[in-house]
């Protein structure tokens, strides 16, 4: 169901620098080469505000034909360009003056991507800082990429040397455009090798950006080149392609299994980071009081579209009632509406398509006999808002606690005890991400260790560190 409401924004206070960038974008291109040029079939797409529907610009759109221009810029990059034949400290000294105007953009950049996918202006900023951290964190690495020496016979001289893979294409989604940008980037070109970017069509516009910048901060043609355009298109065409030796994706289970299908012509290398249904169990014996923020933040934190959202909440059966009232109360709390204002805590979704999807599941949620104990409808005024939604009475066997639907829908879950809670925050085909809430030291390592997921946290949620890994496993089958 949806409820007719008057548009949460009509008008946004857009910086002079963002709207100069803006004008200057409303024909947006490809960046392959170091040099800008539209699609070869001259396409292009919308770009769209997602608080206010407005068009923002026109983007190229990058099909076949464009994939084999930038792959043939990669390829020469890599196969005869400096860049992988440079000293390590040189391609280092790069990358810090690269890490330096992303910072000095830092404003303009949060705000584009604000506009771009609807993310609060809040939310835009802690994202950046946490991308620029990987940065950081990868360019420091540029330097240390070191091979073995291995115990050898006299007379013989073993040793391994870290080799650059080579032509990159690094395929992302729309939820988090900048810090999935930088996660893909800068590990690639960090080790000596070359990357074409294929953003997500629902916000392409910061990873034009960052291509402009990356041309500033000196990174030799071809290195880095930017496609925007469509999945079935330009993301399969990458995929597919022989010259290219590696795809690195994020995105949804489905299409990284295509990914995988498309890289058997050649045996490319493959990465990737998939979806989530992860698990928030929280014991009776938990700090209820910091519990419950964060239990709010694992389900709304970029309005539920977070790969490692906490979306099914298990809470002890004796706890649950009072922690799902503290809960809703922080959810009546939240202020839904314009996502460049700093005091908007919940913006819209990203696009139509994922409105249409989460407005699906709260009706689906309805149907299969959840209750709604607060929210449960979209806002059908403009823009792609939906109301913050917990749903009480949920059965791990329902569809709303089984499918991942990407948008701030809570599935409460009671438990009895220990293995009840393993056995149902495992019963699921996703294992991406899982917390544990409790006091009781022994439990916390006992449960962390249980729950089949590739990251677990104990008393917090969606804690990320450029140090730790970060994905998953388990797609396909329930294993409890
Ligand atoms: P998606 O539909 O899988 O799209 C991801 C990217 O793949 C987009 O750039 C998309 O292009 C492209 N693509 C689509 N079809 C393709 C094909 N046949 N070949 C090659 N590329 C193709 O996912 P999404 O809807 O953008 O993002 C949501 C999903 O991403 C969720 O499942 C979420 O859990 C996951 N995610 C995971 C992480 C993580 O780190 N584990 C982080 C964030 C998000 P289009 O522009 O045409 O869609
Ligand atoms: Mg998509």
């Amino acid at each position: 169901m949806t409820i007719a409401s008057d548009p949460l924004v009509t008008s946004q206070r857009i910086s002079t620098a963002v709207e100069a960038w803006l004008d200057a974008h409303q024909q947006a291109q490809l960046m392959i080469g170091n040099r800008w040029v539209p699609a070869q079939s001259g396409k292009t797409f919308e770009s769209i505000n997602p608080a206010t529907e407005n068009v923002l610009a026109h983007v190229a759109e990058a099909d076949r034909a464009d994939v084999d221009d930038a792959v043939k810029a990669a390829r020469e990059a890599f196969d005869s360009g400096p860049w992988p034949r440079m000293s390590s400290h040189d391609r280092a000294r790069v990358m810090r003056r690269f890490g330096e105007l992303l910072e000095e953009h830092a404003d303009q950049l949060a705000e584009l991507e604000t506009l771009d996918n609807g993310m609060t202006i809040g939310a835009s900023k802690a994202f950046f800082k946490v991308g620029m951290e990987s940065y950081h964190f990868f360019a420091g690495q540029a330097t240390v990429v070191m091979g073995h020496t291995m115990p050898s016979a006299e007379g013989m001289f073993n040793y391994t040397r870290r080799e650059p893979i080579g032509v990159v294409g690094g395929i992302i989604p729309w939820n988090a455009p900048i810090v999935s940008a930088l996660w893909k980037i800068a590990p690639a070109v960090a080790c000596g090798n070359t990357i074409i970017l294929k953003p997500a069509e629902q916000a392409s516009l910061t990873c034009l950006y960052l291509g402009e910048l990356a041309i500033e901060a000196g990174f030799p043609a071809g290195v880095i080149n930017v496609l925007t355009g469509f999945g079935p298109g330009a993301g399969s065409a990458l995929s597919e392609h022989l010259d290219v030796d590696k795809i690195s994706f994020t995105g949804s289970t489905e299409v990284g299994k295509l990914i995988l299908q498309a890289s058997t012509g050649n045996l490319k290398r493959v990465t990737l980071e998939l979806g989530g249904k992860s698990p928030n169990v929280v014991f009776a014996d938990a700090a209820v009081e910091e519990a419950v923020p964060y239990a709010l933040a694992a389900f709304t934190t970029l309005t539920g579209q977070a790969c490692g959202a906490g979306s099914r909440l298990f809470v002890q059966r004796e706890l649950k009632d009072e922690f799902v009232e503290k809960l809703a109360q922080q959810v009546a709390g939240l202020k839904i509406g314009d996502p460049l204002d700093p005091a908007t805590t919940l913006g819209p979704l990203a696009s139509r398509e994922q409105f249409d999807r989460v407005s699906g599941y709260l009706a689906a949620g309805k149907e299969g006999g959840a209750i709604a104990k607060i929210g449960g409808e979209a806002l059908a005024g403009g823009g792609y808002f939906v109301q913050p939604t917990i749903f009480d009475g949920v059965d791990n066997s329902m569809r709303i606690a089984r499918e991942e639907i990407f948008g701030p829908v809570l599935s409460v879950i009671p438990f009895s005890d220990e293995d009840d809670a393993v056995f149902q925050g495992n019963d699921t085909t996703y294992g991406l991400g899982a917390s544990v809430w409790t006091r009781d030291v022994s439990r916390a390592h006992t449960i962390a260790h249980r729950l089949k997921a590739g990251m677990v946290w104990v008393n917090t949620y969606l804690e990320l560190d450029p140090t730790m890994p970060l994905g998953g496993f388990k797609i396909g089958r329930a294993h409890v």
